[in-house]
């Protein structure tokens, strides 16, 4: 008896990988295309470290003229959840991350790689399995669990590595005719790597990421068929990323310590092995501590927050581009309207460990990217996120489009465009000071500044009403004249002037700008003044400022 037949044995009627080999051919792609992937599984929680992974693996792809695929990794089957790929297909859809090949629901794929869902592959893993078997370089393992764990427990005593190797790996041993025996009586089994590694000897690796680092050999003889006829990680990630052709790994770096076995799995295939580039986490600041992005007590550690809170995903994705590569922001500040497509984006230059979570950057990165929608876009986008979310706001965007959609253009469109809109779920808070209704509705506290005595107040707001505004004025006849209203009350035109000078004036323009815009919008900071009163129209404007001083 020897290693054939117990391969027979254990897998009598599995193909022989030569098929597989000759099903799924290298791919046809040019000098220099990537292939990458994302391989998640189905646990129902989309970690926001996925989608950073997403976007650097599909923008990889995508400027290489590469393929980026989605395989989901359902092979530990305690771990899966209903809806669990529709959940990660919904969600790279939503940010725009769809890979070219993959799942694209529940059931169904498309692609010539796949199946794109481990436990459906289960018979290709297995002629992979009988042909390491065929070489004596996998075996079958009948230890038990409590077996495992005495083995542990007596290796932590003995202070040595705990795990399947060396003296330890009791059933490399056992002889051929052996295994088939007890196999036939029916006795349960695992299939085991036969490791050729010595850890006493060194692997060199390069990462793309994480560049030169050494370790140890791999000397571990894991799992690589479990008792359920299901593959562990490590022998799907080799025998799935060869056959579809994976020619970058991008993954977390908890794997980084995995790469002398996976080197190792794919030398023993007889298969190339591919580029890794390990990924640090996404960190958060606890207490003066850095940790990693937490599902438990991080909010923002799942996708859907963004969705949620009213993030655009577009500007999510950028964020993540910007963490990325720190080059990233003086690219965006040279080409300010370029599509971040046009990024050129190099693994080499990822940091090597883990950037922080910075919501204030992601906040002013979404102020941007919201201050390049037309009023339309705006009004769209946030009305389609209004209608789940919030339903205050969907009234008040709906009452009167028109209007509302003057509201929005105000400070839109031009070279500076107005960046004050961060998410969808400030919007109401930002543009409801707009509308008279609710304007005159809610009570207010008038904060004025510098210019704070009431009967003062009161004097320069009937002067302008009086002597000044006319809503047909151009924009520098109206401002010309609001410098006319300061010089009457002995304020300087210019700020400049009051700085040369501040002993000749009580204050200068800006003083006097700020008490009309608090008593016409109750607010000390709003848009440009000019078009908000052309967006009120006359009446609203006198009607508030009649408020305001009564
Ligand atoms: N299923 C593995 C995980 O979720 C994939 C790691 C990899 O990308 O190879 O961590």
């Amino acid at each position: 008896m020897d290693y054939k037949d117990l391969a027979n044995v254990i897998f009598p009627d599995v193909k022989d990988i030569s098929y597989y080999e000759e099903k799924y051919p290298k791919r046809d792609l040019k000098e220099g295309a990537i292939v990458t992937r994302f391989a998640p599984s189905p646990t129902g929680f989309m970690h926001i470290g996925g989608l950073y992974q997403s976007v650097i693996a599909k923008k990889m792809a995508n400027q290489t003229g590469g393929v980026f695929f989605l395989r989901i990794e359902d092979t530990d089957q305690k771990r899966e959840v209903e809806n669990g790929v529709l959940n990660i297909v919904t969600s790279l859809k939503e940010f725009g991350m769809s890979p070219d090949e993959g799942m694209i629901d529940e059931e169904n794929e498309v692609g010539k790689y796949g199946p794109y869902k481990q436990s459906l592959r289960k018979e290709i893993y297995q002629a992979y399995a009988k042909y390491l078997v065929e070489k004596g370089c996998a075996y079958p393992c009948f230890c038990k669990s409590e077996e495992l764990e005495e083995m542990r427990q007596k290796q932590e005593a003995a202070k040595e590595r705990t795990g399947y190797y060396g003296v330890w790996s009791k059933c490399r041993h056992i002889p051929v005719n052996e295994s088939i025996e007890r196999i036939k009586n029916g006795e349960e089994y695992i299939l085991r790597f036969k490791s050729p590694g010595n850890p006493e000897k060194k692997i060199k690796h390069h990462d793309v990421i994480k560049g030169n680092v050494d370790f140890p050999e791999n000397d571990q003889d894991i799992v690589i068929i479990k008792s359920d006829g299901l593959p562990t990680y490590h022998f799907a990630h080799a025998v799935d990323d060869h056959l579809m052709g994976t020619t970058h790994v991008i993954r977390g770096d908890e794997w980084l310590s995995s790469v002398p076995l996976h080197l190792q799995l794919f030398q023993v295939l007889g298969f190339k092995a591919p580029k890794y580039a390990h990924i640090a986490p996404i960190m958060k600041e606890d207490n003066g501590a850095k940790r990693k992005l937490s599902k438990r007590k991080d909010p923002e550690a799942a996708v859907s927050y963004y969705a949620e809170v009213g993030i655009p995903e577009e500007a999510v994705d950028e964020y993540l581009l910007n963490i990325a590569n720190s080059n990233f922001e003086q690219w965006r500040k040279q080409n300010p309207d370029a599509a971040m497509e046009e990024f050129d984006l190099q693994l080499n230059k990822m940091s090597v460990s883990g950037a922080l979570f910075d919501m204030v950057k992601l906040l002013d990165i979404s102020k941007r990217v919201i201050s390049k929608y037309t009023a339309a876009e705006v009004y769209d986008k946030a009305i389609s996120w209004a209608e789940i979310h919030n339903e205050e706001l969907k009234k008040l965007l709906e009452k009167d489009k028109e209007y509302t959609l003057k509201v929005l253009g105000i400070e839109r469109g031009n070279i500076k465009p107005r960046k004050d809109i961060a998410k969808w779920s400030d919007l109401k808070e930002n543009i409801i000071y707009m509308y008279d209704e609710e304007f005159f509705a809610s009570s207010r506290q008038y904060e004025f500044q510098k210019i704070n005595d009431k009967e003062e107040i009161k004097e320069i707001i009937e002067s302008y009403i009086s002597k000044y505004f006319d809503i047909a004025d151009d924009k520098e006849t109206w401002f010309n004249k609001i410098k006319d209203l300061s010089e009457e009350f002995g304020y300087a035109r210019e700020t400049k002037e009051f700085k040369q000078n501040p002993d000749a004036y009580k204050g200068h323009v800006g003083d006097i700008s700020t008490v009309i815009r608090i008593c016409l919008t109750g607010r000390a900071n709003t848009p440009d003044m000019y078009e908000i009163m052309k967006v009120l129209g006359k009446e609203s404007v006198i009607k508030r400022l009649e408020y305001a001083i009564k």
